[in-house]
């Protein structure tokens, strides 16, 4: 019965540290975080780029950013990747979905701590879409489990795949900057948002570039500002 006990907060619970990877004791399994890395949240709060979140230590917008010059009108990030990366791992390959609405949680509470200005502004947030054969093969896709999250903490209203991609293509972790931009081109589409302000969700951003061609996307279909918010950017 224990054992049984024990499974079942295991699926609902991840029984570790979603940051560090301790073990937690069982009453801090809800928590999702433990003691140590809860007493200082590593989010990004300095002076960051206006569209990707990276912290600077001085001017407006990062190298990346000048170099892919985005087109959604700004964006924010809660962690660097780099201090997530093993989390990110297990809740996306793993499929670790509980990591993934603690992640949720995190960003909610990003929000609302740094950011509240934000929540007032747009109609509502949407995530970065898989492919279909993707998104069955891993079981979820890993945007919805923070969208929904985020919801559920933000009261942000939640429209679940606005966008969808048409085509299967090589991940692109795998490519260089140049190729990436060439890989992801008319691959997004996009349901009618005409005069919506979107939060466009999504768990890594590197170049920006998925960021970039899906509100393309949602510019072509009336959107009258996107902005994006990202449970992580790579340093
Ligand atoms: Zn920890
Ligand atoms: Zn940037």
């Amino acid at each position: 019965m224990k054992k049984y006990m024990q499974r079942l907060l295991n699926v609902l619970y991840p029984p570790y540290c979603v940051l560090c990877g301790a073990l937690l004791p069982m009453e801090e399994w809800e928590n999702g975080i433990c003691k140590s890395c809860g007493e200082k949240i590593p989010f990004l709060t300095g002076n960051r780029c206006k569209f990707c979140g990276r912290e600077l230590q001085f001017g407006e917008i990062c190298h990346s950013c000048l170099e892919n010059s985005p087109v959604f009108e700004r964006g924010i990030s809660a962690f660097y990747y780099e201090t997530l990366r093993d989390g990110i791992a297990r809740f996306k390959f793993d499929g670790a979905k509980e990591d993934g609405k603690v992640f949720g949680r995190f960003m909610a509470d990003f929000l609302l701590s740094f950011h509240q200005d934000w929540i007032d502004d747009i109609d509502f947030m949407t995530n970065v879409p898989l492919h279909a054969l993707k998104e069955k093969e891993r079981g979820f896709n890993q945007a919805d489990i923070l969208c929904n999250s985020i919801h559920e903490i933000t009261g942000i209203l939640y429209e679940k795949n606005i966008l969808t991609r048409t085509k299967e293509t090589t991940p692109q972790s795998k490519l260089s900057a140049q190729e990436r931009k060439m890989n992801l081109r008319n691959v997004f589409t996009a349901k009618d948002c005409r005069g919506k302000c979107i939060l466009l969700v999504d768990d890594i951003l590197t170049t920006g570039v998925t960021l970039n061609e899906c509100s393309r996307a949602l510019y072509r279909q009336g959107a009258k500002r996107v902005e994006v918010f990202c449970l992580s950017v790579t340093k």
